[in-house]
């Protein structure tokens, strides 16, 4: 039987988890195309970071090499951007003019770093931090230049400041808020967070706004000046300051688009033929930054490719890790604390521990764990599942091992129940 043609619009990790969903389900169904607007076969980006760092090589993070597209009879073209989308001809055009022809059609096209629009952000030695070539140029700068400046300081921007300090250079944080990682951190483990990258060197600017960047003639950036007139030499800006889905292509087909490409519980478009995943979609008003939730929607996504016609995607709840080698957080659901909410919180500051679990009506709906995340995986399962918890409420905080193999023994007699605590902790309920 002749197969149906699909075309994959990105080559990166949304998009490739759903082929592999696929193939397992229907290895034959489809003859397939990849569009990749990167030179490089699919890689773990989020591994970036501990590229940066240099604890991995960027031949370590390689997920499917060029041998894997072979194997599945996969066409891949390398290094071409699908440049426009003929939904009436069904077929995706390229930047060299060449077309691919779709019965099904996956658009995976990821998001784009967000550039502040301050005077001088054309500059040589400003960019963002998204893929091999980002991390590539800064790998390059750090040989040769000494300051940099991350704009952001959000969980990118922390994982670059901390990679290019490993690789000797100044670095800079620079935060419009008032304490780091405010998205996934309360005040105290933002500021527990704020010491220990201090401790390794980092220097921030909190609360400070990018006036302008400037330079000194030869195209390149030279320092950054905030509103309060303070100027901070830099030879490098990144800009982590958040990602815009990339809907452009979509949006110039006619699909309607709102923050990321409208998708139903299926990862379908306003046009059936047409697919998306990934960052560059648009759920029930959310667009995703972290790669589980995308993964879950490539898991749908993938049974409506092969024809199965079951399966929905839902929307996620989310959590946090920081990838810095030696600095432990976790965070999951409304950590901060709504009206109706109950808190507890254990704070040792001392020895650099501070966690806290938001209650209401006897669901945890909500952790922020610093120093100590053994039990992250455990509260982000109470939070994602909704559980009663009414009955292990009170040794919640003392983590997973109080209930043995499980949270469903006896809730009133814990395997050992927690009795002494460190001088310095203080555990209560507010
Ligand atoms: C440094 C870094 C660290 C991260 N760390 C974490 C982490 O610890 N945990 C976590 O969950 N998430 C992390 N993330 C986020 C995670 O990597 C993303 O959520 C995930 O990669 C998004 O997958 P995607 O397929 O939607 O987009 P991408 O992986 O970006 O893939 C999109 C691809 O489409 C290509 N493309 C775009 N437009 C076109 C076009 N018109 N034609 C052809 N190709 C096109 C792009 O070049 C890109 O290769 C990190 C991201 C970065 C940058």
């Amino acid at each position: 039987m002749k197969k149906l043609k699909l075309v994959l619009v990105g080559n990166g990790m949304a998009g490739v988890r759903t082929l592999e969903e696929l193939l397992k389900l229907t290895p034959d169904l489809y003859d397939i195309t990849v569009f990749g607007a990167e030179p490089h076969p699919n890689y773990n980006r989020i591994l970036l970071s501990p590229v940066l760092a240099g604890e991995q090589t960027f031949e370590e993070i390689v997920l499917n090499d060029l041998d894997w597209y072979a194997q599945h009879s996969i066409r891949l073209l390398l290094g071409r951007t699908a440049v426009k989308i003929d939904r009436h001809r069904r077929a995706v055009i390229a930047d060299d003019g060449s077309e691919v022809e779709y019965d099904r059609l996956l658009l995976a096209t990821g998001s784009t770093p967000f550039i502040l629009p301050v005077p001088g952000h054309r500059l040589n030695g400003v960019i963002g931090y998204r893929d091999i070539a980002d991390t590539r140029t800064m790998l390059d700068t750090a040989k040769t230049h000494r300051h940099a400046v991350i704009i952001g300081g959000g969980l990118l921007g922390l994982e670059a400041a901390n990679g290019l300090k490993q690789r000797g250079m100044d670095v800079t944080v620079v935060h419009l808020g008032d304490w780091l990682l405010e998205r996934q951190l309360d005040r105290t483990a933002g500021k527990l967070l704020q010491s220990a990258l201090e401790s390794r060197g980092i220097r921030f600017r909190l609360s400070a706004v990018t006036d302008e960047l400037l330079n000194n003639g030869d195209g390149r950036v030279c320092a950054v000046r905030f509103k309060d007139g303070e100027v901070v030499s830099a030879d490098l800006v990144v800009m982590a300051a958040g990602i815009r889905p990339n809907a452009a292509l979509a949006e110039s087909a006619g699909l309607p688009c709102n923050r990321g490409i409208l998708v139903n519980d299926t990862m379908q478009t306003y046009d059936p033929r047409i697919y998306a995943v990934g960052e560059c979609a648009n759920h029930r008003g959310t667009t995703y930054g972290l790669v589980a939730p995308l993964f879950e929607q490539a898991k749908v996504c993938a049974n409506h490719l092969a024809q199965f016609g079951i399966g929905l995607y839902k929307g996620s709840v989310t959590s946090t890790k920081l990838k810095v080698t030696g600095i432990d957080l976790f965070s999951a659901g409304d950590f901060m604390g709504a009206e109706g909410t109950e808190t507890i919180i254990l704070s040792d500051p001392l020895g650099g521990v501070y966690k806290k679990l938001v209650i209401k009506d006897n669901i945890l709906v909500g952790a922020c764990l610093y120093g100590d995340t053994a039990d992250g995986g455990w509260y982000f399962r109470q939070v994602r599942e909704r559980s009663d918890i009414s009955q292990i409420r009170d040794y919640m905080m003392f983590g997973q091992s109080c209930f043995g193999d499980g949270a469903h023994r006896d809730p009133h007699s814990p395997a050992s129940p927690p009795q002494v605590m460190h001088p310095n902790t203080a555990a209560d309920c507010a």
